[in-house]
């Protein structure tokens, strides 16, 4: 982050503890996870031990009213500083905020208390299984779990192609189709222990990045969702109530790739910027391009903490920009560095391919598009 952004973030609005946070996410971020971004990159290890130390850093608590008002400007600039060093990682984080919204707003005794306590200080981890949902229900894709209502809740079978963050112990946010329900067709939403018989992980192919986010295929077989699992029913208006914050949240991820693109345009600039200078998109004009999409993105951001109403076309907005300043500023950054950014094992070629998941992860840009379009045109088809 920009001095100019680090002083306007340290001005009024921020709540006490916040930077404190911010400082100990750093130091985790710089230290040991950039001392294990390749094994998680190139090796696939999942960083289990980081996971937890953010939580133990707060990185997870920011964005919950366990101490008053949420700080959601601190939780996105989590997210953004891990991802500065790890897209990967900031990734992971993010599925935990998910989750946490989830457990949060469910107001689900057996979802808040100890286990949302647990959760935000890391000591159990989860993920977030809402992409076919998400898409499923603006029209783009069929639900591909479904739930039958039986005497004491529901059974859930299907299968997710991907989700991430997850393993032993793990959990995550998945939603059904009731398909036999005597009320009308609706959605339930409900938490997955990982370790559940009735739940298989399978191996997913090997990705092109974002090795070492824990993605597996999701197989269930007759899974029983009980009221203790119960997060939403119906689901609609639950999403409606955190699409805003999941949307937002994950902003941080592009504002922090492209953070690390930047970075390692300057990492050259004295031995090539006498070249370099020739370059579209040079370091200080995206500098300040991503300066702008912050301040924007905190002020949508502190709307959200003061728990009023945020404009959702200027959330699609700040995150379709966060993906394609994170695709051109990657780009650039491998234009600046030549073939230093070419070599397999560059932080650059790793960013590209983190860049590249900023965008396609749903809401991917061609769907952030497509919903902009149809909130700026009512009368457009689905
Ligand atoms: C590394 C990785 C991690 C992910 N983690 C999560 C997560 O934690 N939670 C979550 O909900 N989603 C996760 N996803 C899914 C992601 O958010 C998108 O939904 C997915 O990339 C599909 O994007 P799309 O809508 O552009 O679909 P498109 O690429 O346009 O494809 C259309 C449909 O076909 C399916 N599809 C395409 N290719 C395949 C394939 N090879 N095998 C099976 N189905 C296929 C897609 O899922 C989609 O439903 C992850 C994806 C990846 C690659």
């Amino acid at each position: 982050m920009s001095a100019v952004l680090q002083r306007a973030q340290a001005g009024a609005e921020t709540l006490t503890g916040s930077e404190t946070m911010l400082e100990a996410v750093r130091a985790i971020a710089r230290g040991p996870l950039m001392a294990m971004v390749d094994e998680i990159d190139r090796a696939g290890t999942y960083p289990d031990a980081i996971m937890r130390a953010l939580g133990q850093a707060g990185a997870y608590r920011a964005q919950t009213s366990l101490d008053g008002n949420p700080d959601f400007v601190a939780a996105i600039q989590a997210v953004a500083e891990v991802s500065r060093v790890c897209g990967a990682t900031g990734f992971m984080v993010w599925c935990q905020a998910a989750c946490t919204l989830y457990m949060e707003q469910s107001g689900n005794p057996a979802l808040i208390g100890q286990a949302l306590e647990r959760h935000v200080a890391g000591d159990a981890l989860g993920g977030t299984a809402l992409s076919n949902p998400m898409k499923a229900m603006t029209g783009i894709e069929q639900m591909l779990l479904k739930a039958r209502k039986v005497a004491d809740g529901y059974v859930v079978s299907g299968t997710l192609p991907w989700v991430s963050n997850l393993g032993s112990g793990h959990y995550f946010g998945a939603a059904a189709t009731v398909i036999d329900s005597d009320v009308p067709a609706h959605e339930i939403m409900f938490m997955v222990p990982c370790d559940d018989p009735a739940i298989e992980l399978r191996e997913c192919p090997s990705f092109a990045g974002m090795e070492g986010t824990g993605t597996w295929g999701v197989r269930f077989t007759g899974f029983f969702v009980g009221a203790e699992r119960l997060i939403a029913d119906p689901v609609r208006p639950f999403l409606d109530k955190v699409r805003a914050s999941f949307i937002l949240l994950q902003v941080g991820m592009g504002l922090g790739v492209t953070q690390g693109a930047i970075d390692t345009m300057w990492d050259v600039e004295q031995q090539l910027g006498h070249v370099n200078q020739f370059l579209d998109d040079r370091p200080s004009e995206l500098q300040s391009e991503l300066d702008t999409l912050t301040l924007r993105t905190f002020a949508l951001a502190r709307i959200l903490s003061a728990g009023e109403a945020v404009p959702l076309l200027d959330v699609l907005d700040v995150r379709a920009h966060a993906s394609e300043l994170a695709l051109r500023s990657a780009q650039s950054a491998l234009l600046h560095q030549g073939a230093r950014g070419y070599l397999l094992s560059s932080s650059v070629q790793r960013r590209v391919r983190e860049s590249h998941f900023v965008a396609i992860v749903t809401p991917a840009l061609k769907h952030l598009r497509r919903e902009m379009a149809k909130l700026s045109n009512p009368v457009m088809p689905s």
